[in-house]
């Protein structure tokens, strides 16, 4: 059931140049049911002139709490600019769940989680949900950022995916000159995919980002012979 109700923020930390991950509380202190992959609709009210600017965004951490964390990439718009001079404190108000995008544990022990830059969020929630089970899929995560720096909460990411015993693997499409990385770079493709998840046609593919990202892994699973029904993937914009 979809609840519209205030929340407060509690939280806005700068994780990456680019992304703030902003925790808002419930008022009420009530949980919100929902499957992780799932998203949220957030919205700013202003005082006085009665506007509202509301926007979806992926919630990234699992259900069960009365939080609920998002990943946003600053981008000045219209919220996010209203976020950028947020405090904690403030009143927003959210109404969730929505989304097909939905990770059934019992969907597969093996599974393809492929990620661009905010898109990572729904994978936290995942991760975070896997782990609160106890349950030990094999998951490998491909995630694509834009620069090195842009990986959002690297420690606790690499730590879920460590005590998982997964896989993680970070492409850099626009390194530096003078970058230090030494991972993969490029946008992910059908080679990436079949280097790190040869078994691929095994697995459950999860994929969620902007729209070319999802577009263009979607015909690379087709083409590595991935059948449609294997692959769940959720689209922005
Ligand atoms: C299901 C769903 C889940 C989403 N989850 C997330 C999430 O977890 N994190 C997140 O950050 N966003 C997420 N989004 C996008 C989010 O809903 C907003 O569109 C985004 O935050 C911009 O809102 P805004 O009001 O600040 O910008 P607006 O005032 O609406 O302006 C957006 C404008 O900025 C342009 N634009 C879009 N992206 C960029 C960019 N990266 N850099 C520069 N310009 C850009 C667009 O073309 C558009 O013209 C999600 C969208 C959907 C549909």
């Amino acid at each position: 059931m979809i609840v519209n109700k205030p929340y407060i923020l509690s939280g806005a930390e700068k994780t990456t140049p680019e992304v703030t991950t902003f925790t808002f509380k419930a008022q009420d202190s009530t949980t919100v049911d929902f499957m992780p992959g799932m998203f949220a609709m957030l919205a700013y009210h202003e005082d006085g002139t009665g506007q509202k600017i509301s926007r979806a965004y992926s919630i990234a951490n699992t259900p069960n709490s009365d939080c609920l964390k998002f990943f946003i990439s600053m981008i000045g718009g219209q919220l996010t600019s209203k976020l950028a001079g947020a405090k904690v404190g403030d009143l927003y108000y959210i109404s969730a769940p929505y989304g097909q995008f939905k990770f059934d544990i019992n969907s597969g022990n093996r599974l393809l989680f492929l990620a661009g830059g905010t898109g990572l969020a729904p994978f936290y929630s995942m991760l975070e949900f896997i782990i609160s089970k106890g349950a030990k899929p094999d998951i490998v995560l491909i995630y694509s950022v834009k620069y090195s720096d842009e990986i959002i909460e690297k420690e606790k990411l690499e730590g879920m995916i460590a005590q998982l015993g997964g896989k993680l693997t970070v492409t850099v499409t626009r390194p530096k000159p003078d970058d230090v990385w030494k991972g993969d770079t490029g946008h992910v493709n059908a080679q990436m995919i079949s280097k790190y998840a040869p078994d691929v046609k095994e697995r459950i593919s999860y994929i969620c980002g902007p729209p070319e990202f999802v577009k263009a892994l979607k015909q690379a699973l087709a083409g590595l012979g991935v059948p449609e029904r294997e692959i769940r993937a959720e689209m922005w914009g």
